[in-house]
């Protein structure tokens, strides 16, 4: 539980111009966790990665890195971070091994050591066998493996992955997911992502960032929790004909504790009916049934209906 923190971020703001890309974010990384940093588009999840690993500067904000403040000594924390950027600055005319070697010569390790450390990570990441290959005639997902191995090559304590998964077709996306996860058990990791189902199946914390802010931290089950114990959400559906539906929608809505009512979709299979949706301030399905049994309704449908994360990310940010 109380694991070391290893990347600590505070207060943390980008400007670009006159648009604040990161408004004061804050977090923090454990020692052998992998966080993921979901959000939309334009959240300010690159623009966070790329403060961490130094490509870009902020206006204000600490990020202490093994306790190393970033800011006042970049070269010490860099040593310590992998990066994969989002779109990885590969040299296609290049052959996997040359390319390597020369990151590895940039981070200053002789030939021979640049060969045992290459020789290393592309086992770990499963490019053994393309070392002599040319990068640009590589598949996107052995791309990114080449990718992942010049972020490996200084066997850095920490790996900060941007879009990791990004334009890579489904099998792909499950191999580099599977590769991540293995290699979590011996890097802490920041994964940055907008698909929610990648979290849940990578991720042990999430970090919703949203227009440059945190709006949520934790694991999946406790935002789960977090926003399903504010508002339940229920799913109700009556076969049409018996009830009017604008009226079963305005015999719902008027419900006291019911908070809105949602046509979800009108359906002919196998029983013509309409479902809606109902959010309210607590389980209401006792209600539900009783209102339907009072006003003769016929229910198909009458359940309780999960937040998944999808349903969180909707709540935190729908506001503003
Ligand atoms: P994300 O990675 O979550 O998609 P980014 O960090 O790339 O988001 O971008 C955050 C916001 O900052 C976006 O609105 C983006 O348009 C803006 N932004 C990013 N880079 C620059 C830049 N170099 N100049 C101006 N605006 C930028």
């Amino acid at each position: 539980m109380a694991a070391e923190t290893v990347i600590q971020v505070r207060d943390l703001v980008k400007q670009y111009g006159d648009f604040t890309a990161l408004g004061g974010i804050s977090f923090d990384v454990h020692h052998g966790e992998i966080l993921g940093l979901l959000g939309p588009n334009g959240a300010g999840k690159s623009t966070t990665m790329k403060i961490l690993t130094s490509f870009i500067s902020a206006n204000s904000g600490s990020v202490q890195v093994d306790g190393i403040d970033l800011f006042a000594n970049p070269l010490a924390v860099r040593e310590r971070l992998g990066y994969l950027p989002e779109s990885t600055p590969l040299y296609d005319d290049m052959i996997v091994y040359d390319y390597l070697e020369y990151v590895g010569e940039m981070r200053g390790f002789s030939r021979t050591e640049c060969k045992k450390r290459i020789a290393d990570v592309t086992r770990t990441v499963g490019i053994a066998d393309r070392v002599g290959s040319v990068i640009g005639t590589l598949s996107k997902g052995l791309r990114q493996r080449v990718g992942l191995a010049q972020a490996l090559l200084h066997n850095p304590k920490i790996l900060i992955l941007d879009e990791p998964t990004g334009g890579l077709d489904p099998n792909q996306i499950v191999e580099i997911r599977k590769l991540i996860r293995e290699l979590g058990k011996n890097h802490t990791i920041i994964l940055s992502t907008h698909i929610l189902p990648e979290v849940r199946q990578t991720c042990d914390r999430i970090v919703i960032v949203h227009k440059g802010k945190v709006v949520a931290d934790g694991t999946a089950d406790e935002l789960e929790g977090k926003v399903g114990d504010r508002t339940h959400h229920l799913v109700v559906g009556v076969v049409r004909g018996a009830a009017d539906s604008d009226a079963v929608a305005a015999v719902l809505a008027a419900l006291p504790g019911v908070r809105t009512v949602t046509h979800q979709h009108a359906s002919d299979h196998p029983t013509p009916h309409d479902t809606w949706e109902i959010v309210a301030e607590r389980d209401m399905r006792a209600e539900v049934f009783q209102t339907a049994t009072d006003q003769a309704w016929s229910l198909v449908e009458l359940r309780r209906k999960h937040l998944d994360l999808e349903g969180i990310f909707q709540q935190l940010t729908q506001e503003g």
